[in-house]
């Protein structure tokens, strides 16, 4: 092991509150990393990565031979799991609004008058439409005033009314994704992630049942705050429509490397992700 790393560890132990696990150690160090990413980025991610056991064997026993071990044992496993929660996608019918323009009134929020069919006037019941005085053929009729017509009584002559669909709203709830503006697919949110572990046990199975549908261990185990490994990376976002054959909450391993391609981004220290696997899966 590289004694200046063991040198730049003992000047960073101290900055170092917590170690139960390694995962500690290495949440610190990235805290670190964030305050200070021109000097952690000289160091480079690999040795951000080797530091974490250094410091963590010297504060936990001491010396440098429990971080040694563990860093010369230690295994990348790429890993992808579900809760099993279907996957969710923007409403196309609403673009993901949850609302569309009200279908009765076509988004304007109005109609035209029921009572005059949009004329805006209304027969004349007292002459019937005749303008003449009912009871003065000479006479013209008095409520029209020889018109015939009168305002109609519902929209007062503006010819329209109201949508009684949308109340003037000019939307509607979309019928296809309800008010949500998602709608859920029969596939399933994935998420990846890359740990680092040391645990000979965890490292075989993983490699064993690599690539097939065998998990290579439950969701239950698969803590933050273990003893067997290091979560390096998540990704939470990504989704991606597999054949059936996953189990939820089962971790399956979809690759293994001794020394993959590090890079420190945004603060956070990412692994080359053997993509390529889970798209060959089976
Ligand atoms: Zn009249
Ligand atoms: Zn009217
Ligand atoms: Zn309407
Ligand atoms: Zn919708």
């Amino acid at each position: 092991m590289n004694e200046k790393l063991k040198k730049l560890a003992l000047k960073l132990e101290d900055l170092i509150e917590y170690y139960d696990v390694p995962q500690q150690v290495y949440d610190e160090l990235l805290e670190l990393v964030a305050k200070q990413p021109d000097y952690f980025k000289m160091i480079g991610p690999e040795n951000i990565i080797k530091l974490t056991f250094l410091i963590y064997s010297h504060k936990k026993t001491g010396n440098f031979e429990l971080g040694d071990k563990m860093l010369n044992e230690s295994m990348f496993l790429f890993m992808i799991y579900s809760e099993g929660n279907n996957h969710r996608e923007g409403c196309i019918d609403c673009g993901g609004e949850g609302q569309i323009d009200c279908q009765e009134c076509d988004g304007t929020g109005e109609v035209p008058c029921d009572e005059c069919d949009g004329s805006g006037e209304v027969t004349c019941d007292t002459c019937n439409g005749s303008g003449v005085d009912p009871e003065n053929e000479d006479e013209s009729c008095w409520d029209c005033n020889g018109a015939g017509n009168r305002t109609c009584p519902q929209c007062h002559g503006s010819t329209d009314e109201t949508c009684p669909e949308c109340h003037g709203r000019r939307l509607e709830i979309c019928p296809t994704c309800d008010d949500t503006g998602q709608i859920e697919t029969d596939a399933w949110d994935y998420s990846v992630a890359t740990i680092l572990s040391w645990d000979q046990e965890l490292i075989s199975s993983s490699i064993e049942n690599e690539n097939t549908l065998l998990p290579a261990m439950s969701y239950a185990d698969f803590n933050y705050n273990d003893e067997k490994f290091i979560f390096i990376q998540t990704y939470d976002e990504d989704f991606m429509e597999f054949k059936k054959g996953f189990e939820a909450n089962e971790i399956y391993c979809f690759g293994h490397d001794d020394s993959p391609t590090t890079f420190l981004k945004n603060n956070l220290i990412s692994v080359d992700i053997p993509w390529k696997n889970l798209r060959d899966y089976e």
